[in-house]
C-alpha cells in the first residue's frame, strides 16, 4: 500500500489529519461489495440511477483507485474510483453522510516521438527503447495489415509521433499514434491518424482493418458512446461506454466479430450478458439479453453473425434494447467507427485536407530519422490494462 499525504484530493480537509492510499480494484469486486467492505452505506448503490448502476459495472479490476482515510479513526473521507477514459466516481464524507458524484479524470498530454532502428523485431525494438508495451502494441495494429513485418532488415527504421496520457504519474491508457512510418528493406511505410483516429496510408486509403458487424436488427439507436456528458438536471457527469440499440424483445442478437465468449452471465447492472474476446485486444460486450441462444458457454467460439442470444431488459434497463460495448486493450471506445463494412477512401476536399496534413509529418519524420533525442523508459503503467494477459497485447 502506498502512502501519500494528501494533494491531490478535492475539498475542504485537514491535511495533517488525512492519509491517501492507492489500491488496486480487486478480481472479482463490484461498486456493491466494495461499499459493504469499507462500511460505506449501500444506499450509495442503491440511490444511483439505472445509467449509474450501468457505469458502475465498467469499473475495472486492477485499475488503481484513491481512498483518503482521516488518520485518527481510520474513516473514508474520500474515495475515486476511475470508469473510462474520462471520469470517476468520487464518494465524499459530508455532515450527514456520504454523498455520490462523478469528477472528470484530470490527466496530462504530451506529444512525443521515438526513433528506433530494428534489430530483432519492431515490437521487442520499441519495447526495449520505450519500455511502453503498449505503444508497441498500437505500432503493430496500425501496420499489420499493411506492412509484412517478416522482410524486415536490420537497420530499417520505425519513427512513431504519439500523444501519451500521464496520471498520478503514470501512463493512463494506451498512447494515441499520431504518425508513424516503418522503413521495409529502406522502402517507407506510412500510417497517419486522421479522421477519428482511423488509420490512413499516404494515399488516404484506411489501413486498420477490425471492423465487426452490427450485431442486432434495431429500429433506434436510444443512446450513443459518451465518455463524459453533462448532466444538467443531475448536475453531474454521465457516461455511456457503449451503443444501446433499441429492438423488439426476442430479436436475435449476434456476434459483432469472430472470437471466444470469455464471460457469460449476470454482469451487474447489465443483466445477462455475454463478452466475446477477438483478436488484437478486442472485446464486445452484449447486455441486458433475455436469454442466450442454446449451447452458449464460456470458451465457445463463435463465429461473426452467429446468433448467441436474445434482446431483452435484464438488469437495470428501461426497455428492451442491446446494450454494445466494445473495448480495445479493456478500455472502453466508441465502436461507430468499427461497426462498418467497408473500408473508407479519403476523397475530394478531404483528401486534399489529409494530404496538407501529412506533409507536415512526413517532413518531421525526416527530420526525426537522424537527428532526435528518444524520451525516457517507462517505468510505470497505470493499469487499465492488465498486461498479464500477454496474449491479448501481442500478436
Ligand atoms: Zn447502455
Amino acid at each position: 500500500m502506498i502512502r501519500v499525504f494528501l494533494i491531490l484530493m478535492v475539498g475542504i480537509i485537514s491535511l495533517s489529519a488525512s492519509i491517501l492510499h492507492v489500491e488496486n480494484w480487486a478480481k472479482g469486486e463490484t461498486f456493491l461489495t466494495f461499499l459493504e467492505k469499507n462500511k460505506l452505506p449501500l444506499n450509495i448503490y442503491y440511490d444511483l440511477d439505472s445509467a449509474e448502476r450501468e457505469l458502475a459495472t465498467e469499473i475495472m479490476s486492477g485499475i488503481q483507485y484513491q481512498v483518503l482515510e482521516n488518520d485518527d479513526d481510520n474513516v473514508i473521507e474520500q474515495v475515486l474510483i476511475p470508469i473510462g477514459e474520462e471520469l470517476q466516481l468520487h464518494i465524499i464524507k459530508n455532515k450527514d453522510g456520504y454523498e455520490f458524484t462523478t469528477t472528470p479524470i484530470s490527466y496530462q498530454e504530451e506529444k512525443l516521438s521515438v526513433t528506433v532502428e530494428i534489430k530483432s523485431s519492431p515490437y521487442q525494438d520499441i519495447i526495449n527503447e520505450t519500455n511502453n508495451y503498449l505503444l508497441a502494441h498500437e505500432f503493430i495494429q496500425a501496420f499489420k495489415n499493411s506492412v509484412n513485418f517478416k522482410r524486415l532488415r536490420k537497420g530499417d527504421r520505425v519513427v512513431i509521433f504519439y500523444t501519451k496520457r500521464t496520471r498520478l504519474g503514470r501512463q493512463f491508457g494506451s498512447p494515441k499514434i499520431e504518425a508513424a512510418m516503418v522503413e521495409v528493406r529502406g522502402k517507407k511505410n506510412y500510417v497517419f491518424s486522421y479522421d477519428k483516429g482511423r488509420f490512413y496510408d499516404s494515399n488516404g486509403k484506411e489501413v486498420e482493418g477490425f471492423f465487426l458487424a452490427c450485431p442486432v436488427r434495431y429500429h433506434r439507436i436510444s443512446d450513443r458512446f459518451t465518455y463524459k456528458r453533462w448532466h444538467p438536471i443531475l448536475k453531474r457527469y454521465r457516461a455511456h461506454l457503449g451503443i444501446d440499440y433499441a429492438a423488439k424483445r426476442g430479436t436475435p442478437i449476434k456476434a459483432a466479430g469472430n472470437g471466444r465468449i470469455v464471460q457469460l452471465g449476470r454482469k451487474g447492472g447489465y443483466g445477462k450478458a455475454i463478452t466475446i474476446r477477438h483478436n488484437n485486444g478486442y472485446k464486445t460486450l452484449y447486455a441486458h439479453m433475455k436469454g442466450y441462444k442454446k449451447g452458449m458457454r464460456r470458451g465457445k467460439w463463435v463465429k461473426k453473425g452467429q446468433v448467441i442470444g436474445y434482446v431483452g431488459s435484464t438488469g437495470l434497463s428501461t426497455g428492451p434494447h442491446l446494450h454494445f460495448g466494445l473495448y480495445k486493450n479493456n478500455r472502453a471506445i466508441n465502436p461507430t467507427s468499427v461497426v462498418k463494412v467497408t473500408k473508407s477512401k479519403l476523397i475530394g476536399k478531404k483528401r486534399k485536407k489529409f494530404f496538407a496534413y501529412i506533409k507536415k509529418y512526413k517532413k518531421e519524420i525526416d527530420v526525426a530519422l537522424n537527428d532526435y533525442e528518444n524520451p525516457t523508459k517507462e517505468k510505470s503503467f497505470d493499469y487499465i490494462v492488465s498486461l498479464e494477459r500477454k496474449k491479448d497485447i501481442i500478436q
